[in-house]
């Protein structure tokens, strides 16, 4: 069958949804087509027996100026059922050696500092501004402070949160903040302060009365993608795998629908034209999307350069899309492994509680790149007499892991757990485990040229009404999602 929308979301992640929900505020007319049979992407919140397990985001960060996030809770009316860390759990840890350290004032007279990073942490991190655009996350905090700092905190930081190693992820695009902060003024305490009485000079504020803080929601994350896809139910279709896109090139050859500019082709064998094409998928389901559109017959396999693209192309947008395809292969997503452990609490010794620890990994032989508590955390979790904790494993630092089997992982895990946490049982009560093999992308100097050639072929894309709204292009978190995406659906509106 045949369709026509004005415009087409492909993929209901969060990002996809909250496109939709501002395009559907203003009764425009649009469909959002899902490969899955459920939403929600990487936000994967799942009840097992008595537990809630989330084996994507475990938390969402509201900030002042997280504006959308804070508008679609007070839109979908479920400020109800958020819920903040008790006020025990508001510790974070870093695990040298087996060790725990909380995070605070404390951390200034560790061994986790040499005395260069005392030194210029009293100076506010004072250094020369760096002119090197692709400066390296590790390379910004080793000038500005010093290696053993990066070491010990930004290391277990970008590896426990982002799945990174900072020696290859871009200050300027995995940390904006600092990256601007540095450029202001060589005090990095005084350009962090800058930016933020700028940022919040330019604050527009919003009058909904959503908690700042770390949170989550009752039934989990899912909760949020539950509540858009209830909203949306008449906008969605599942299972509706994209597998073909077709560029229409106005006023060339007939097309049933005068303003269609695109052709979506689902596994299904359904065709949904439209006019703008909005486009949330991971690097790799687009690129695969992009191959089998515009590659022909007469490219073999996946490895051409530009020049071949330029000789072979027969279509401006053939050649356009062709070297979208290699830039967009050249993203990168490391595996990544989710493991819950669970444990009656009568095992544990330790008396810590918090949100979790980030390990130091000084030989690279941490089982974990981190754990969190969720039992500790937020209420609901876990019904019964025992304890939840959510290791993650792999990431940028140890692919290797992904070959080794998930019972090797598990009792590797679980043996660094139990040493950390004194806990006295032979195994965990139950295990879950759940792998990524592409879950974050990572701002490294691939992503930077990505971004760049995208920059400069610009126009070209927004001639042919092709919208980004994935989380490499605005940000991965989710409320960075969401901010990317109002701001798309907006200028969807607006044109
Ligand atoms: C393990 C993990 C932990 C994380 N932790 C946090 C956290 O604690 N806090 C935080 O803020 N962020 C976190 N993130 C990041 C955040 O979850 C993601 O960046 C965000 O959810 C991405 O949403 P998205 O809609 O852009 O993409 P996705 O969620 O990837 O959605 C894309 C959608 O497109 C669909 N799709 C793919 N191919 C096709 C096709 N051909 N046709 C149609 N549909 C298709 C997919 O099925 C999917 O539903 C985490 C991510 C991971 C993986």
């Amino acid at each position: 069958m045949d369709y026509y929308h004005e415009s087409i979301i492909l993929g209901a992640g969060i990002s996809g949804l909250t496109c939709g929900l501002y395009l559907q505020q203003r009764l425009h007319d649009f469909l959002i087509l899902e490969k899955e049979g459920r939403t929600g992407g990487r936000i994967l919140s799942t009840r097992e027996q008595d537990l809630l397990l989330e084996n994507g985001p475990n938390a969402v960060l509201i900030k002042q100026r997280s504006y959308v996030l804070k508008e679609v809770i007070a839109k979908l009316a479920i400020s109800e059922r958020l819920v903040y860390p008790f006020d025990d759990a508001r510790g974070r840890f870093v695990c040298k050696r087996d060790n725990l350290i909380k995070l605070g004032p404390a951390i200034f007279f560790s061994d986790l500092l040499d005395w260069s990073a005392r030194a210029k942490m009293l100076l506010g991190g004072l250094s020369k501004s760096s002119l090197e655009e692709k400066e390296t996350v590790y390379d910004f905090f080793s000038r500005k402070f010093s290696s053993k700092m990066a070491d010990n905190l930004v290391t277990p930081l970008v590896s426990g949160i982002y799945a990174g190693d900072p020696k290859s992820l871009l200050v300027r695009t995995a940390f904006p903040l600092l990256h601007r902060a540095d450029k202001r003024c060589p005090s990095l305490l005084l350009g962090m302060l800058k930016e933020k009485s700028a940022l919040k000079k330019s604050d527009t504020g919003n009058d909904y009365r959503v908690k700042n803080g770390i949170c989550t929601f009752i039934g989990g994350i899912r909760d949020l993608t539950l509540a858009l896809s209830e909203k949306l139910a008449g906008h969605l279709r599942l299972h509706a795998a994209a597998v073909k896109l077709r560029s229409i090139i106005k006023d060339k050859g007939f097309c049933r629908y005068p303003d269609a500019r695109w052709m979506v082709h689902t596994a299904d064998g359904d065709n949904y034209f439209c006019k703008n094409l909005i486009v949330t998928l991971p690097a790799e389901e687009l690129s695969e999307l992009i191959f089998n559109s515009f590659a022909g017959d007469g490219v073999g396999d996946r490895q051409f350069s530009d020049e071949f693209v330029d000789e072979y192309a027969t279509s401006d947008s053939q050649k356009l899309f062709l070297k979208l395809f290699r830039r967009l292969q050249a993203l990168h997503y490391p595996w990544l492994g989710v493991i819950h452990l669970v444990y009656a609490k009568k095992d544990i010794s330790s008396r810590v509680r918090g949100f979790g620890f980030l390990n130091v990994h000084e030989q690279k032989d941490r089982a974990a790149l981190g754990v969190l508590f969720p039992t500790y955390m937020f209420p609901g979790r876990c019904r019964g007499p025992e304890e939840l904790f959510t290791a993650f494993v792999g990431g940028e630092l140890y692919p290797e892991i992904a070959s080794s089997s998930p019972e090797k992982i598990i009792m590797n895990v679980h043996q660094e757990l139990a040493t950390v946490l004194k806990i006295n049982v032979a195994r965990p009560e139950k295990v879950f485990f759940f792998s990524w093999p592409k879950s974050i992308p990572q701002f490294d100097k691939y992503h930077y040229a990505f971004k760049d050639w995208c920059v400069d072929h610009d126009s070209q894309l927004r001639n042919l009404n092709w919208n980004w709204c994935a989380n490499y292009w605005g940000g991965v978190s989710i409320s960075d999602c969401m901010e990317n995406a109002k701001r798309v659906a907006m200028e969807i509106l607006a044109s």
